[in-house]
Order: structure tokens, then sequence, then C-alpha cells
């Protein structure tokens, strides 16, 4: 696949939704170790009401900009956690991105992906080092830019973010958390991963796994 269309873009939310779920209990527990253990809880819910809110598009007459318009006033209509906004922002400014085109292809895509990370950060002020999803965001989106400069597939683009985020959210354990919830653990926070850039881990593969169906 070279491109990902409003219909394909619509499927890839619900990839997304499926992963989320999936992984919910996970997530939680995650949460539950550094934070009040909903974090499963809260992207299944946010995630739910995007295939729902999708599903009522048509996607023919329908452009991939809206298609993250819809999915941003879903996700923060149904989520009350920190989360919510984050993620609202997130798709905002993908949409913003990618404003015009019919279909999205390599370049599209990364600038969707880097336009997601940028949103989060500029929401949450977060920094890299903080123990949050940024630290996921942020190398997935270095990492994408940096394979397209290369040359490289849609698919090999999306692959490299997915490891680049695997990465990052592998090096949150060893971090102290200043932002969120789990600022208010101290050194009890180091030795595990920030589930906000673990469920990150799973958006951006469910998103790779997309190019590929
Ligand atoms: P809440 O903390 O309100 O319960 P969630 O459990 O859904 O919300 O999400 C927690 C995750 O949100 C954290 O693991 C962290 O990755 C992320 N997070 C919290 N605050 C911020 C922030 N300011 N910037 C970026 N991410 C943040
Ligand atoms: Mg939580």
């Amino acid at each position: 696949m070279t491109e990902f269309t409003t219909d394909k873009l619509i499927r890839m939310f619900t990839t997304i939704a499926g992963a989320i779920e999936a992984n919910k209990e996970r997530l939680s527990e995650l949460d539950g170790v550094i934070g009040d253990a909903d974090h499963g809880v809260t992207m299944d819910i946010g995630f739910g009401a995007v295939t729902e809110a999708l599903a009522n598009l048509d996607p023919a007459g329908t452009e991939p900009t809206q298609v993250f318009n819809t999915a941003a006033k879903s996700f923060l209509n149904a989520v009350g956690a920190s989360s919510g906004p984050l993620y609202a922002t997130a798709f905002m400014r993908a949409g913003a991105a990618v404003k015009g085109r019919t279909s999205l292809d390599r370049d599209a895509m990364v600038a969707a992906v880097a336009a997601m990370a940028q949103g989060i950060q500029d929401r949450g002020k977060a920094e890299r080092g903080e123990k949050t999803m940024v630290d996921a965001w942020l190398p997935a989106a270095e990492a994408i830019r940096a394979a397209a400069e290369e040359g490289q597939s849609l698919q090999a683009c999306l692959e490299a973010a997915v490891k680049a985020a695997e990465e990052g959210a592998e090096a949150t354990k060893a971090m102290l958390a200043s932002k969120g919830r789990a600022s208010r653990l101290g050194e009890r926070a180091l030795g595990h991963v920030d589930p906000g850039a673990a469920s990150a881990v799973i958006i951006l593969a469910a998103i790779a796994g997309s190019a590929t169906a």
C-alpha cells in the first residue's frame, strides 16, 4: 500500500481501537503502578467513541482532515483523563497537517505523525525525559522524518516510527516523572514503563499494521 485513502484511514482507527482494547488490562496495570489505574479504560473508551463516530461518516464524501477532526472531537468528549485533550490535540493537528488532501501518501502520513507528536507536546508541555507519552511520540516523529528523508517507503517509515517509540517507551523505565499523576511518586516511579508511552507504541504499531492491510 502506498497511501491511506479516507476509507483506509477510518479502518486504521478501528484497528487502533482493537489493539487498545486487546491491551486494555495491561495499560491499566501499568497505570496502577504509577498512576490511577485507568489508562487502559480511558483509552479504550476514547477509541471506542472514535470508531462509533467514524462509522457515521461516508468515506466517499469525506476527506482525511475530517476523519481526524471527527476523531479529535469524539475522543475529547469521551475521555475525561489527561490523555483526552492530548490525543484530541494530536488528531486536530494531524487533520490540519493534511488539509486539502484526498488521500495520504508517505509524506502526508509523515506530516500527520509528526503533527500528532508536536500537538501532544504543545498541549501537555512535557519535555522529553519527563516520563510521559512524549518520550515515545517525539522519537517516533524524528525517526519517521529521517526515514522519509532517506527515501524509504511508507511502510518502512511507519516501522521506523514504531521502533523508535518502543525504544522511547522502554527508556521511560529509568525516568522520574515530573508531569501527570506519576510526578507525585518520586523514585517509586523508577523501573516502570509509563502507561501513556506504552499506549503510544500500540497506536503507532496499529497505524503501521494498517499500511500493510
Ligand atoms: P490520568 O493521568 O488523568 O489518569 P491517563 O491515565 O489516561 O490520564 O493517562 C496517563 C498518561 O498521560 C501518562 O502515562 C502520561 O504518559 C500522559 N501524560 C500525563 N500528563 C502529560 C503531559 N502533561 N504531557 C504528556 N503526557 C502526559
Ligand atoms: Mg490514569
